[in-house]
């Protein structure tokens, strides 16, 4: 594309009150000899606008720098087809941040501007990823529960076909087992519909159901998924766009609690699982001898928010206690009984059932640490009742329910993350220290990745997420999680996360289509070209990508699946031959960036910081410390990052050859609850990190000069002392000795 470059400089928003914007304006057209640079009072006004569409129709103006509002703002009005755009924030992050008309904040808008020239100098006009395949809008629903059943009901009422695979031989799940359900409005219990479901499924025309099967093969990536489904010894292959995991969950093996619980002492001590398979009949009766239950007792948490067993809290288990207490009540009204818990959690409504329990008489006993004794054919409760301070005993009881917690699908399996680790740990030629998340070999979805053949998970085996900006997701692009296996959640909250994980699904296939990117990088036209000629076969960047996005010949050359991309950029950091990048995105364009700044001679006293910040979290940071006119150090230079996972280390060495002072590194919090958008990206640059000094070292400098932080968006106000601190650090260490070079 042959570029024709323009300026726009904007003087609204205080920024003509803190710049001298003529004077900006001749970075562009004396130093830069670029042929169209224009002021405006408001750029963003129809007027503005209207100025720089004319260029762009008049004068063939197409790569475009607006000194403006930061990018994070105003992005409809300045978006331009077909044009290269950078939008140089001269508001949130100088004249807003700044002291107005000092040299030091002109300088600092001056090298932001430079900075942004080189950067749209150095982009090209990303062109949509076109799969040779054709796009396919089917969606794979695995699971056949309530979850699986909705996200298919859902999927094929907005118009979109379903192949729906149910290991079992019928549709429905857990569900299936259960008679009654508490659900909203939780005035009472009530029958279950899930029949309605199953039915309302198989009538769908653009629903194909496969029972008594299972995923054999996924291969490829959204749109071009292909799909091996083995069903009585046959296979069917479906073309796939998108697919939502719906596999479930199991119950807590009650085998591995505590022997004080007293699971497996008596016939009669159940789970509140086989309750539920136990009272399919007209009533609930004890295992032992089918004797109507007259006498029961419910211990809640058994195994739960235990770090010995079950850590968390399967937020179910209390509600479904209630349900079946009641049920029993229903059956007989003067039966005994009660429920030891620790803590009633019935959130929301649910706390309506939690009262109706008391009104029919369920007796509710505090208590931390019950204990079960079956003793010549009887069954009795020991529990400490801490509202009364005394010890209780529940004697002659027919029955005990264990409330057993819910295990997601995907924990089940050997985990093979440590194989997958020692195959690189064998043919790596450095040290790959990528994270290690639990990748099990579970059966369910069988992908061909490299990076293993299901979705990785966290320490408590649910398909890890990034819970806060973007539920349903999964660490594979294009496969989003619903229902128990996703989290342990209740029918109502199930049914709307199918609901949810579907709309995500229809999302990536429709973005997908028109070579865009999904969240959280949605709309973007960019994927990494990969150079092979120079590619070493290192497999640094098939085993960093934190999606699993490049599989992996028999020699060890990378495989990009540009559809599974979420253009994150952390391959391209860590390729050490650099031979990544993006039409709008390289390491050179950094390179470039930080080579435009000015650096003042070392009499001049002005020290430069290049500030590499995530452009997730970081970077906003910076624009709400502006928006709250917070005063920050004028020496820095601040570059966003689509992740701090693709720093690559050449820039910290560009940085510091040139005479730049410092480089601080503004990334988001990693470990397991990271709140990176690309998962491990902040992680692997911190990793990457702690092996700079050996660049320090070879440029006889000091590692104070380089710095990582963790910074989320709600910090801006801690970011002026943070860089007022590492500035103050810098003048202690003093001039980087490359000044002038
Ligand atoms: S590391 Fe990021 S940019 Fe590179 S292939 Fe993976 S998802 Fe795409
Ligand atoms: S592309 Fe780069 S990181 Fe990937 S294998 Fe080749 S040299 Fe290594």
């Amino acid at each position: 594309m042959g570029k024709k470059i323009a300026v726009y400089v904007c003087g609204g928003c205080g920024i003509g009150d803190a710049l001298d914007i003529e004077q900006l304006s001749k970075v562009a057209t004396d130093e830069k000899k670029v042929p169209i640079c224009k002021t405006h009072a408001n750029l963003c006004s129809q007027e503005g606008a209207g100025m720089i569409k004319d260029d762009i129709a008049k004068e063939g103006a197409n790569a475009l720098v607006i000194a403006a509002c930061s990018h994070r703002v105003m992005y409809d009005v300045f978006n331009f087809e077909n044009c290269i755009v950078d939008r140089v924030n001269i508001r949130e992050q100088v004249a807003w941040s700044q002291k107005p008309g000092e040299e030091d904040t002109q300088m600092m808008a001056e090298d932001y501007l430079r900075m942004g020239l080189a950067k749209v100098e150095a982009m090209q006009l990303p062109e949509p990823y076109k799969p040779e395949q054709e796009i396919s809008r089917d969606i794979l629903v695995v699971g056949g529960g309530l979850a699986g059943m909705t996200s298919a009901l859902e999927a094929s009422k907005a118009g979109y076909s379903v192949v729906l695979v149910e290991k079992e031989a019928q549709l429905g799940g857990f569900q299936k087992k259960v008679k009654e359900i508490a659900t909203m409005p939780y005035k009472g219990i009530k029958h279950n519909t899930i029949e309605d479901l199953i039915k309302a499924v198989q009538e769908r025309e653009n629903i194909k159901v496969y029972t008594g099967a299972a995923v054999e093969k996924t291969v490829g990536g959204p749109g071009v998924f292909e799909v091996s489904i083995k069903q009585n010894g046959t296979a069917a292959q479906h073309r796939i766009g998108a697919v939502v995991l719906a596999a479930g969950w199991r119950p807590y093996d009650p085998n591995k609690l505590d022997k004080k619980l007293g699971f497996g002492a008596s016939p009669n001590v159940i789970t509140n699982a086989m309750f539920e398979e136990n009272s399919q009949g007209e009533s609930i009766t004890r295992p032992s001898d089918g004797k109507a239950v007259a006498k029961a007792a419910f211990l809640q948490c058994a195994g739960s928010r235990d770090p010995k067993y079950l850590p968390y809290c399967s937020t179910v288990c209390c509600t479904t206690a209630l349900k079946q207490a009641l049920r029993i009540k229903e059956q007989n009204e003067d039966a005994d009984v009660f429920v030891v818990y620790k803590e009633m959690r019935t959130p929301g409504q649910a706390e309506d059932l939690y009262r109706k329990a008391q009104e029919v008489g369920v007796t509710f006993i505090r208590c931390q640490s019950p204990e079960v004794k079956a003793e010549g054919g009887q069954l009795t409760v020991e529990a400490e009742d801490e509202l009364l301070g005394e010890k209780v005993l529940l004697e002659d009881l027919d029955l005990v329910v264990l409330a057993t917690g819910m295990v997601p699908a995907t924990a089940f399996g050997k985990d093979i993350s440590k194989e997958l680790k020692a195959e690189d740990e064998e043919k790596k030629e450095e040290e790959l220290e990528v994270p290690l998340d639990i990748i099990r070999r579970s059966n369910i979805l069988n992908l061909e990745y490299r990076q293993g053949p299901e979705v990785p998970a966290l320490k408590y085996d649910f398909p890890d997420s990034h819970f806060v900006c973007f539920p349903y997701e999964t660490r594979r692009t294009g496969i989003y999680a619903a229902g128990c296996v996703h989290r342990p959640m209740g029918i109502g909250s199930t049914t709307e996360d199918a609901a949810g994980a579907v709309m995500k699904a229809i999302q990536c296939i429709e973005l997908t289509s028109r070579g865009a990117a999904v969240h959280p990088r949605a709309g973007d036209m960019s994927f990494p070209e990969f150079a092979m000629q120079r590619c070493t076969q290192c497999k640094r960047c098939t085993v960093e990508c934190p999606f699993g996005a490049i599989n992996e010949d028999e020699k060890a050359n990378p495989l990009p699946q540009a559809t599974r991309c979420r253009r994150c950029g952390v391959c391209m950091g860590a390729c050490p031959e650099r031979i990544i990048s993006f039409k709008n995105y390289s390491v050179a364009m950094i390179g470039s960036m930080i080579k435009a700044i000015h650096v003042p001679e070392e009499d001049e006293e002005k020290p430069r910081i290049v500030v590499l910040a995530c452009e997730n979290d970081a970077y906003p940071a910076l624009d709400m410390a502006g928006l709250h006119r917070m005063t920050y150090n004028p020496w820095v230079r601040v570059i966003p990052l689509r992740c701090l996972g693709s720093i690559n280390l050449v820039w910290i060495a560009d940085s510091l050859s040139k005479g730049i002072d410092g480089v601080l590194l503004l990334g988001c919090q990693h470990g397991d609850d990271y709140q990176c958008h690309f998962i491990q990206g902040s992680e692997l640059a911190s990793i990457r990190l702690s092996k700079v000094s050996e660049t320090l070292n070879r440029l006889a400098l000091e590692s104070d000069r380089v710095r990582y932080e963790n910074i989320s968006i709600i910090d801006f106000t801690k970011l002026p002392a943070l860089l007022d601190e590492f500035a103050a650090r810098l003048e202690e260490v003093g001039p980087n000795p490359f000044k002038g070079w």
